[in-house]
């Protein structure tokens, strides 16, 4: 049984591979990321590189 996952990233670690490294690391170095204010176009394409790979 699985559950389903929503669709925002999980902050956990779960995922290791580069492309989530390279997520992760923009949202930490990231000002508009860390504000949360705003959508990052960036972190959008680098999450969704990582979902993909
Ligand atoms: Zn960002």
């Amino acid at each position: 049984m699985t559950a389903a996952r929503p669709q925002a990233p999980s902050p956990a670690p779960q995922r290791t591979d580069d492309a989530y490294k390279t997520w992760l690391g923009h949202t930490y170095a990231c000002a508009r990321c860390r504000n949360g204010a705003a959508e990052c176009p960036e972190a959008r394409r680098l999450g969704r590189a990582w979902r993909a790979s």
